[in-house]
């Protein structure tokens, strides 16, 4: 990486932004800006429209019209793919740029978010451009006197609401598939990380994608957010965030036009380890990056350990070990492994969720506090807390911060029960060297994805989505073109 390079973009002066709706940049409607504090400092880095219940309409209106007029949903799959394909290339050349402004707008670790950001939604994006122009319709397997026909047609107009981790790549997750089909699409933000969804709609303008079919709404999810989700004009609403927010979604929906509306939510993942795994060491160093990368501000963290008791405390030692040695701090040093928490509100919600867990009596292995708040910026240690019962908070509810609870446990049978006892079933690991155990546990462990012997790290050619209160639909793979795609039939009489 260009530590020069780095240096010199972190200490760029970042414009006020605008929304961008129907191919321009606009203010709010009635001129009101939030203020965008970087979690690296605690500074303020610019301001984003503060978007209104009309910004929010202008924004779906511009999306109706782009889409009726055919100027992309009317045009060849293979144009289409030549656009995307140009976007992809530019959030390519400008990824570093992207990146750390991604960083100073929501703090994860320069590393992961080079990767995990722009290259990641390029990458998304060429994936769904490359597949638009090679999907077929079917034929019915029908009698001889009749012909049916099951045509894929874009659903309309998207409206996509997504969290401030990784929101290029999640917003990736959306638009790539969304767009590859020929829909039009009203972008919401979060408060804490706008910056590099406009900017890559910017790059999309650039590409050539038609005015009003991407368009970005910034502002607060209770304002524009809401008003995205009470439209009568939105056709499919895709959101990536809290379980809280995905049942306002639910409401405003039934409220509203019963607009489709698909869930990627938390999770509690458990990550099992049995005293067979095939290497322990490696185990122990994956689980810990699997936690504490990003401060735990990912949605599949293994923020559970459940490890057999005749290991436990040689295991926890060994996790502590490979935590003790990530760096924190300063998310645009290459040499940082876990950057800012993206909030102070976050930050006090970590530091609750110990203070509790220390007041039951828990055991605090590692970490707990705030560091280097003399930067005015917002770091956590990593943070171990065993000897969790399952019924703590610690243990069911998402902290979506550095923090891991440890359980100890005797039996397969025992490891599944405390793996299935939360409500949610986004993301799992099992830790064995026994094939057949490994099978049965994927089968009996209810969660989207079962990694095996690894953590994380799963590409773009496998669905993510969760079961429980973890979700409804599935981001990533050419599944996704399900929720972007519509079914509609031809029935010939011949
Ligand atoms: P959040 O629900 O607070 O916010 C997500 C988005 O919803 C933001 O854009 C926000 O402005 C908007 N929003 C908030 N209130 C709204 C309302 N009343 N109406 C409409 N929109 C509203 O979530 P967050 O704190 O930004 O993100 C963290 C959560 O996201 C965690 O629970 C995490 O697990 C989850 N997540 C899930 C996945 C996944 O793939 N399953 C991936 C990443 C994050």
């Amino acid at each position: 990486m260009d530590l020069d390079r780095i240096n010199a973009l972190r200490a760029e002066p970042v414009a006020s932004a605008s929304h961008i709706i129907d191919g321009e940049r606009r203010p709010a409607s009635d001129g009101a800006e939030i203020e965008v504090i970087s979690p690296i400092d605690g500074q303020v880095l610019t301001t984003i429209p503060a978007g209104t219940a009309e910004d929010a309409a202008a924004a779906v209106r511009a999306a109706r019209a782009a889409f009726d007029d055919g100027r992309w949903s009317g045009i060849a799959p293979a144009q289409r793919r030549a656009v995307l394909l140009r976007w992809a290339a530019l959030i390519e050349d400008n990824a570093l740029e992207l990146a750390v402004l991604g960083v100073r707008d929501n703090g994860t670790e320069i590393g992961m978010a080079l990767k995990a950001e722009p290259m990641s939604a390029a990458a998304t994006i060429r994936y769904y451009a490359e597949a638009i122009d090679k999907l077929y319709g079917e034929i019915a397997p029908t009698g001889p006197g009749n012909l049916g026909l099951v045509h894929r047609e874009p659903v309309g107009v998207v409206a996509a609401i997504v969290p401030w981790n990784f929101p290029l790549m999640i917003g990736a997750w959306k638009l790539g598939p969304a767009l590859a089909a020929g829909n039009t699409v009203v972008l919401k933000p979060a408060e804490t990380a706008s910056l590099t969804l406009l900017r890559i709609a910017e790059l999309a303008l650039e590409a050539g994608l038609p005015p009003g079919v991407l368009n970005v709404v910034t502002g607060e999810g209770a304002t524009v957010g809401a008003a995205i989700a009470g439209s009568m004009d939105v056709d499919v609403l895709v959101f990536t965030g809290s379980g809280a927010t995905g049942r306002r979604l639910l409401e405003a929906s039934a409220r509203s036009n019963l607009k489709r509306v698909y869930l990627e939510l938390g999770g509690k993942s458990p990550n099992i380890v049995f005293a067979d795994a095939p290497d322990l060491d490696e185990a122990a160093k994956v689980s810990a990056h699997g936690i504490f990368r990003n401060s735990g501000q990912v949605c599949v963290a293994g923020s559970r350990l459940l490890v057999e008791r005749s290991i436990h405390d040689a295991f926890v030692e060994k996790l502590a070990a490979h935590a003790r040695a990530m760096k924190v701090g300063d998310p645009l040093d290459p040499a940082t492994s876990a950057g800012a928490v993206n909030s102070l509100r976050q930050l006090d919600q970590n530091l609750r969720f110990v203070r509790e867990a220390q007041d039951a009596g828990r055991e605090i292995v590692l970490g707990g506090a705030r560091i280097l708040e003399e930067t005015g910026g917002y770091y956590m240690e990593p943070t171990i807390v065993a000897g969790v019962a399952p019924g703590d908070r610690l243990a069911r509810e998402e902290v979506f911060g550095p923090v891991l609870a440890v359980m100890p446990f005797d039996t397969e049978d025992e490891a599944v029960a405390l793996a299935n006892g939360t409500d949610f079933g986004l993301a799992a690991a099992i830790w064995t060297a026994d094939l057949s155990r490994a099978h049965r546990m994927v089968r009996r462990v209810r969660a989207g994805i079962v990694h095996v012997n690894t953590y994380g790290g799963s590409d773009l050619t496998v669905p993510l989505g969760g079961v429980k209160q973890s979700g409804n639909g599935h981001d990533k793979s050419l599944h996704a073109f399900d929720k972007y795609l519509d079914l509609k039939t031809a029935w010939f009489k011949l």
